[in-house]
């Protein structure tokens, strides 16, 4: 290694540990340059910010990860304002990240504009950082997941990670989530406003919003409809008595939240003392591992040159029926290995 390369490098480690020094020390400035540094693009400033991620994670602090998804117009922003105020109002520090898919897809957004949370936004207690634009949902989860982990050193106390209920961000939420909240509006009648099984499957608490004036009464029997839905669920080893739970809320009347705090404040300590906080982690830890090493092969495939060809080449044969896809994929998968 030359000797200039070595003093380069060198200056960007102490710069790195500069900047988790203050970051740690729950400088703002210091905060949203670290996560400029790990929602870039380029390959040198992901190094830095692993480097970065490993210095600031050495505190071991932990966040509470609340993830927290619903249909455009259900009322999340309105939410996650009222209740993030009533959180910063406890003492608590709060950050609030987003991951919207229609930025992946049109570079537009339905979420994380700052302006939707005007008064949270300019609490001195309360982060609020909108969804990174990338071109696919892994790099999204990626970076999404750096930023926790930096809010999380930078010790805020509660992480709200918001979605929109569309496709796989929602998964992707409640994988990098200790606890999972999905926000539904009052249903017409008694149908279950097509949520899919999945959904409340991994949901710990559904909140019907908009429990107030004419619609309470709805919001009341949606509620009671979703408790028992909830009731015919398996029963799951990370729960205590009575969760998963669906409850009433009003955001825009600030009604709801102190239990909802309750609820959460209760899922965790049951979770604590039995082990299964730690658990999830582990768990969510390896599930990580494996996508980010999926989604690399994946890239793999589309960057290299040499495979790239040979899949164009197989591609052309398996359509023109001369090779079966099985054996055309096996191809591939050879010379991924002899690599
Ligand atoms: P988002 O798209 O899920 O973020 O939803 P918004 O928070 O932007 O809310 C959509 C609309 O629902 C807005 O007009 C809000 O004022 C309204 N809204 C949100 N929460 C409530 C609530 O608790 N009660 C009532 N009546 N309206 C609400």
């Amino acid at each position: 290694m030359s000797g200039e390369k070595q003093a380069k490098d060198r200056a960007a480690l102490k710069h790195i540990e500069e900047l988790a020094a203050k970051l740690v020390a729950g400088e703002r400035r210091a905060l949203s340059r670290a996560i400029t540094l790990a929602e870039s693009g380029r390959d040198d400033h992901q190094i830095e910010a692993q480097a970065l991620l490993q210095k600031a994670a050495e505190g071991g602090r932990q966040a509470l990860r609340i993830g927290l998804s619903g249909t455009p117009g259900v009322g999340k922003s309105t939410f996650i304002e009222a209740f993030g105020m009533f959180l910063t109002g406890l003492g608590l520090k709060v950050a609030v990240l987003a991951v919207d898919p229609s930025s992946t897809r049109s570079g537009g957004s339905i979420l994380g504009d700052k302006t939707r949370m005007d008064r949270l936004s300019r609490d001195p207690n309360a982060f609020i950082r909108p969804s990174p634009s990338q071109s696919h949902l892994g790099g999204v989860a990626r970076r999404t997941r750096a930023v926790v982990a930096l809010c999380e050193a930078a010790g805020f106390d509660v992480v709200l990670i918001e979605t929109v209920g569309v496709g796989q961000s929602e998964t992707m939420v409640a994988e990098m989530s200790d606890i999972f909240t999905l926000l539904l509006a009052p249903a017409g009648g008694d149908e279950l406003q097509g949520v899919k099984r999945g959904i409340m499957e991994i949901a710990d608490l559904i909140l019907v919003n908009k429990a107030d004036g004419d619609l309470k009464p709805q919001a009341i029997r949606t509620t009671a409809d979703y408790a028992g839905a909830l009731r015919l669920l398996r029963k799951r080893a990370q729960d205590p008595e009575g969760f998963p739970k669906a409850q009433p809320v009003s955001a825009l009347e600030e009604q709801g939240l102190a239990q909802v705090w309750d609820d959460i404040s209760h899922l965790t300590s049951w979770r604590k003392d039995h082990g299964h906080w730690d658990r999830r982690r582990a768990a969510q830890a390896v599930h990580w591992f494996e996508e980010e090493v999926r989604t690399g092969l994946l890239a793999r495939l589309q960057t290299d040159p040499a495979i790239r060809a040979e899949m164009q080449a197989l591609s052309e044969q398996v359509h023109k029926g001369s090779a079966t896809p099985d054996v055309a994929a096996l191809k591939i998968l050879a010379q991924i290995k002899a690599r």
